[in-house]
Formats: structure tokens, sequence, C-alpha cells
């Protein structure tokens, strides 16, 4: 074949087959239980510090049993996109829910949170207008920017002032619409959104506002309402988008907004109109999730607990844990070989974490991203940590 082939780069890529052939590659782990604090891996029991499930409920008995008993009566599958032949009552009562609970006037489900933010970006911003991006904002709103027509300026992670600088610079090219999309919790640092400051100065600016509360809901506000409940800011957020793959305990995703916007994107919303509803069980799945969120704000509790017990006993072993104040805690290690050592030995020992390498994070800062669930014991975080101050040792990182 030629090398215009768009094949060759396949065939001429190796670095993943070295990475194998050394032991150390971290993806695609086949797990062989459901999502708990403790998980089978090629037979082998090991503790969870990288899962999402924050709230700790993709096992527990009412969610599955919710989604069993939707199965029964709807079936495992809608085959068809809201708009023409999917949606079922269970959709419109989950919006309902998720308005209340989040105390916007309306919400519409999606997909995934991907196609969530693929589908309102590349909806509402047109060829003349602005996205404006965290530098460290997740990779569905980069690729949502792609997908629209306008134009993406980015400013430098949770900085303030190099926000305003990118929101003047909008304003002296006449007037233009623009959209500000920050995390609210940031998916890799475990940092929380300055979220005051970003709404002083969208409405500064006259920009609208995108909070993606993937890593938020479930974990911060009352009852886990999350980022602009923390902040009691929840009128200044135009659209708040969420997530059911972390603490909601299923898949899809939502945006929450106006009844005016919500209605707009009904009728306009790629990825809402071309694509199939959420399946009858994660819907029920998520409905209970809820439930179970608010009846029980002591899961939520033994959250920051853990949280604050690790992140404490991490500092204080010498471990270099960022900027991160959520139950996200990155481990900072430094080169990417290192990194998959320290991976490679924590795996050994019974403990499944991620390791962030580039692109994800700039050469030379790779970390260990560690994750924490409601469901987690002291027993449990004591292991972890035992095992973490004897690799670092080892390996000279405290
Ligand atoms: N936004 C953020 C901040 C995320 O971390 C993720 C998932 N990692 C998504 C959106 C996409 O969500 P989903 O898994 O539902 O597609």
């Amino acid at each position: 074949m030629c090398d215009m082939d768009i094949f060759e780069k396949c065939y001429s890529w190796t670095k993943a087959k070295e990475v194998m052939a050394k032991g150390l590659y971290p993806y695609f782990r086949e797990i062989e239980s459901g999502q708990d604090t403790e998980v089978y891996i090629h037979g082998k029991k090991m503790l969870m510090l990288g899962s999402n499930s924050y709230m700790g409920l993709t096992n527990h008995p009412e969610v599955k049993q919710a989604a069993i008993d939707a199965i029964n009566k709807y079936g495992t599958g809608n085959a068809g996109s809201r708009f023409l032949n999917g949606t079922l009552d269970i959709h419109r009562k989950l919006e309902e829910k998720l308005a209340d609970f989040l105390g916007t006037e309306s919400a519409l489900l999606y997909g995934t949170g991907y196609q969530t933010n693929v589908g309102v970006i590349s909806c509402l911003v047109g060829p003349r207008d602005y996205i404006i991006t965290d530098k460290m904002d997740h990779a569905s709103i980069f690729d949502a920017a792609r997908f629209s027509f306008g134009k993406t300026l980015k400013f430098k992670h949770n900085d303030m002032t190099d926000l305003e600088r990118v929101l003047k610079s909008c304003s002296e090219n006449g007037n233009r619409g623009k959209l500000i999309v920050v995390d609210g919790v940031f998916s890799m640092e475990g940092d929380i959104v300055k979220l005051p400051d970003v709404v002083k100065l969208a409405k500064k600016y006259e920009a609208r506002l995108l909070v993606d509360d993937a890593h938020g809901t479930g974990v911060l506000g009352k009852n886990g309402r999350g980022t602009p409940t923390h902040f009691d800011l929840v009128n200044d957020v135009d659209l708040l988008v969420i997530t059911f793959s972390k603490s909601f305990a299923s898949l899809g995703g939502a945006v929450l907004a106006s009844e005016k916007v919500i209605h707009y994107l009904k009728h306009h919303s790629r990825s809402l109109i071309f694509s199939a509803s959420m399946p009858p069980p994660a819907v029920q799945a998520v409905s209970m999730a809820i439930d179970i969120i608010k009846r029980e704000p002591e899961r939520i509790e033994k959250l920051w607990h853990n949280t604050h017990k690790m992140k404490k006993g991490l500092v204080d072993m010498g471990f270099d844990t960022g900027i991160g104040e959520t139950p996200i805690i990155p481990v900072l290690i430094g080169e990417m070989e290192e990194c998959f050592t320290f991976w490679r030995m924590l795996t050994d020992e019974g403990i499944f974490v991620n390791p962030v390498v580039p692109p994800a994070v700039p050469a030379g800062q790779c970390l260990i991203r560690t994750s924490y669930m409601a469901t987690h014991t002291d027993e449990q975080l004591d292991r972890a940590l035992d095992a973490f101050y004897r690799i670092g040792k080892k390996l000279n990182k405290i």
C-alpha cells in the first residue's frame, strides 16, 4: 500500500505494544465483578481506588431492583431516539425529578454525558459565537467545540485573570455570543472551579455559562446537588450538564436549564435527535440513586471522611497530591516510566488505580489518579496507605 493509506498510522504505531511487552500496560483491564470497593481481575481480589462511583451505589440492592423492574415492565431498550419513537414516561418523570432535585426549570436526558456536552454546545454556539474553555476542561467539551461552528478560546486552568483577558479579547471583535464552559470539579486534578469569580466575569462580559458537573453532582453541595449549590449560585448557571456514569450508578447524561432553552434543544440538538434514548434500566437506576442520595446524607459525610483521611495520609507521608480538594486525589509521580512502575507495584499489591500520562497531563507530570467511594472502609483505606508508603519509599518518591 502507498504511504497515503489511512491505515499506515495503525501499522507503524508500536508504543502500546512496547509497554505491553514490559508488563506495564494499564488499560482495558477486564473486571470480572461489579464495580465496588473490591473487584476481581484475573480471579484476584483488588481494592478499587479508581472508580467514579462516588456514592458506591452501582451494586446497591434497591438500585439493581429498580433496573430489573424497569426491564420487566419496559424491556431492555427503546430502539429509537427521544424525538421520534424512543420517549418513555419514565424519561419525562426522571427529567422532572432532576429539575426538582437540582433547582432548575427543566431538564433533558441524553444517551451519555459526552453526548450531552456535544449536543448542547454544538446546538447553541453558532459561527459568530465564542466558546471559552478552561484548558483542563473534559475532552468532551473540546470535542463539542469542534462540532460547533464557533471559535474556541482557552484560558489557563482556573485562572480568573486569564479568563478576563480572553473575555476582553472577544469584546474587541464586536458584539458576539459567548459561552464560558467549565468543569465543576476537574476530573484529573480534583479541584473545584472558582465559580463565584466565573459568574461575576460572565455577568460583566455578558457571556452565558455552562458548568459540566460530572464529578460534582452527588459529591458537593447539600444532598449532593453539586457545585452550583455548593456556592449557592444555582440561578447564575445557565446550563448545567451532569452525567449518570459516576455518582448515579448508571449511564446517561442530562442538561438542566430554563424551559425555553430545553424546548429549543429538544428540537435542534443533533446528538439527542439522531441517537437512541437512555434504556429503561439505566433510567430507573438513576431515579432510585437520587432517592437514596436524598434519603441517606450520611453517604456524602462518609465520602468526605474518606477523602480527608486519604488526602491527609498521603500528604503526611510526603506525596505531592497537587491542588485536589475532592474525592479525586492525584498522586504526582513524574516521568511516564516511573508512573507505570508505581502503578505496576500497586497492582501487584492488589490495588487498582489509574495512571495518567500525556496527553492527559503535561510530559514529566504523570500521576496516579486515585478516587474514593462512600462505601470504602477505614480498614481498606489503611491498607492502601500502607502500600503507598512502602512503594513510595522503594521508588524514592517520599
Ligand atoms: N464530563 C466530565 C467532566 C467527565 O469526567 C466525563 C466522563 N469521564 C464526561 C463529561 C462524560 O460523561 P459520560 O461518561 O457520561 O459520557
